[in-house]
């Protein structure tokens, strides 16, 4: 699985969140939170964070 998240970077705003088209994050009090089933690894989320904390490698 080649979705990755710096918590040290993530400012919590939700902008990913909203973005995902397959509804695979959930903003939690812990960040963000991903479900390994839904995600596609389309690389939205990655493209909207102001902060550069999502990394998402098709390839890895
Ligand atoms: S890579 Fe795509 S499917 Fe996966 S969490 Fe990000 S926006 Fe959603
Ligand atoms: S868009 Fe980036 S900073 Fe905002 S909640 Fe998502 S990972 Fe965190």
């Amino acid at each position: 699985m080649a979705w990755k998240i710096d918590n040290k970077k993530c400012l919590k705003c939700g902008a990913c969140v909203s973005v995902c088209p397959f509804l695979a994050l959930e903003l939690t009090s812990k960040g963000i939170k991903i479900n390994k089933e839904k995600c596609k690894l389309c690389g939205i989320c990655e493209k909207v964070c102001p902060v550069k904390a999502i990394t998402v490698d098709k390839n890895d």
